[in-house]
């Protein structure tokens, strides 16, 4: 079992300040890399996740460890090279449009009607930890500026 898997399963388990540094620490330690990873399993649903939007080419569904009343994921369902957005080639313009139109499909689904932050964490000082793009869709509570 990784280093990386342990962090992501003990962050299930762990108080909010705890998940914080832990989320942090994942990224951290998360390697770059085009290996198979978590999300793969979310898309064929040998991991369970609670989905609430899927089409063809977008799946979107909650994130394990919320960072306000809603926290949404959004990825492609097909990889293709895009680890992350500092991936992207011409060929990903379509999907990349497409996460971000699916995202506003479903703040409005979700109510988010005061408004909501999107974010696309990339490497490990951007701090992303899974290495297949995703756009974090966050609302339902006043944001604050700057990001930390
Ligand atoms: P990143 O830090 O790479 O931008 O975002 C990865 C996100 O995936 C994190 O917010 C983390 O909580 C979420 N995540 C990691 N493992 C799982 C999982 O098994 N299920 C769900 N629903 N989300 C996960």
């Amino acid at each position: 079992m990784s280093h990386h898997r342990v962090a992501i399963l003990s962050s299930h388990i762990s108080p909010v300040s705890a998940v914080m540094a832990s989320e942090k620490e994942a990224a951290l330690s998360a390697t770059p890399s085009d290996a198979p990873t978590i999300f793969d399993k979310i898309i064929s649903k040998e991991i369970p996740s609670t989905v609430v939007y899927e089409d063809d080419k977008v799946l979107a569904f909650r994130d394990i460890t919320p960072q306000g009343p809603v926290h949404i994921l959004l990825i492609p369902k097909v990889r293709d090279g895009l680890t992350g957005l500092s991936k992207a080639e011409e060929r990903h313009i379509d999907i990349l449009g497409r996460l971000l139109y699916t995202a506003k499909l479903v703040a409005k689904q979700e109510g988010l009607d005061e408004g909501f932050r999107i974010v696309i964490n990339d490497g490990p000082q951007g701090c992303q930890s899974v290495y297949h793009i995703h756009v974090h869709l966050i609302g339902g509570r006043q944001m604050n500026w700057p990001p930390g």
